[in-house]
């Protein structure tokens, strides 16, 4: 083998960029001209990438960004100024200042936060833009259904405030059903009263992945999906309908290289703990992946990874930096060799939801836990 002039990584996510702009073209025809599209990119774009991923959106034409912290707003001004976004979380009194100053929209749940971002607004010489946030049933952030009425005068009466939108959040549209609707109908009642006094609405939103797939009359005239965007469909217990959920394509990919292959006599261990001993002669294969790229240790009993296009099981525990798996049925198997660990080869495929199944966990935590140590790699248009 010729030595390469830069190494090839051991292990790396590849991103997709045409598919990621073919599901927000698929998620913009489901929901039609009239519905903005909120695309959620906080926790590094789910772990894609926020540059890059911020980047290939506003070319897609994106219409509004929602991220997690002043950090990943002040990444998306980097790549590109004008791109209305907005703090899902609540804005700490201390970052408020930063926040007014740059322009980014700010989550408001009760009157103080309104009294203390005027102040901060007035000193700027500013306007700061407010989306209101009711709770109906997901008791994380947002005021009462009944204080709306309150709120919104509040946020009228007080200057350098302007009202950009009000917002809800499902708890369980993937699951239940009963439950999403009860809280759709207490955030329609809030609407409704808004707006049979005469105020003019501003952008209305509630839906997630979840929602967005299941409630098409919670659409109202913008939706914030995350997971959707890259491809992935939530998975609960309620049946997806199947159009938009079966045109998505998955944007990223996670691989790994083979670095050495042994043939072992029965009886042999395999990694920490012995919780994996040979019951026949065995190839085994040793990869560049561990729990430090992230890829879960609870993966260890049940996950497989593909090589040359066939599943091969993983066997004993996953380590920091190296997985050890069967590649007994394949004896082409050399080093240098691609596994992926999501993704497609030849005819077989690994979800991210997939992963999460074995580990226990949801692809959300799956996706945003490929750590720091693994290099994404763009492709597709203008990946350059
Ligand atoms: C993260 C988040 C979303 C996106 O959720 P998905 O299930 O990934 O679509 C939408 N709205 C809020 C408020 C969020 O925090």
């Amino acid at each position: 083998m010729t030595p390469a002039a830069t190494p090839m990584p051991r292990c790396w996510a590849e991103i997709d960029l045409d598919a990621l702009r073919h599901n927000l073209a698929s998620i913009r025809q489901k929901i039609g001209p009239n519905v903005r599209i909120l695309t959620v990119v906080k926790a590094d774009a789910y772990g894609h990438g926020l540059k890059a991923i911020a980047g290939h959106l506003m070319r897609c034409g994106t219409d509004v960004f929602g991220v997690a912290n002043l950090a990943e707003a002040q990444t998306i001004r980097s790549v590109g100024r004008g791109w209305p976004t907005l703090l899902l979380g609540a804005c700490l009194p201390d970052e408020v200042h930063l926040a007014v100053r740059d322009g980014i929209m700010l989550t408001v749940s009760n009157r103080e936060e309104l009294q203390w971002i005027s102040e901060q607004a007035s000193k700027l010489k500013t306007t700061a833009q407010i989306h209101l946030k009711v709770d109906t049933g997901m008791g994380r952030l947002g005021a009462p259904p009944d204080e709306l009425p309150d709120l919104v005068h509040t946020l009228h009466q007080l200057p350098h405030l302007n009202w950009a939108g009000i917002f809800t959040h499902f708890s369980s549209a993937e699951d239940d059903a009963t439950f999403t609707r009860t809280q759709l109908q207490s955030f329609e009642k809030v609407i409704q009263k808004l707006s049979s006094s005469g105020l003019q609405l501003p952008a209305v939103h509630a839906c997630n992945s979840a929602a967005l797939l299941h409630e098409s009359s919670a659409w109202f005239n913008l939706v914030r999906p995350g997971l959707l965007v890259y491809g992935i469909t939530p998975q609960g217990k309620r049946p997806n309908p199947p159009a938009l959920a079966h045109q998505l394509q998955p944007v990223l990919s996670l691989k790994t290289r083979v670095t050495r292959v042994r043939l072992v006599p029965k009886d042999t261990p395999v990694s920490y703990g012995q919780q994996f001993i040979t019951t026949r002669p065995t190839r085994l294969a040793t990869l560049a992946i561990g729990y430090a790229d992230g890829y879960p240790r609870s993966a260890s009993p049940k996950a497989q990874i593909l090589i040359h296009g066939k599943r091969c099981p993983i066997l004993g525990r996953i380590t920091m930096d190296q997985t050890v798996v069967d590649v007994t049925s394949l004896p082409q198997t050399q080093p240098g060799d691609t596994a992926v660990v999501i993704g497609s080869q030849e005819t077989e495929s690994i979800s991210a939801s997939t992963l999460a199944d074995w580990c226990g966990t949801i692809p959300w935590e799956t996706l945003t836990n490929i750590s720091y140590r693994v290099p994404r790699i763009y492709r597709g248009a203008r990946a350059s």
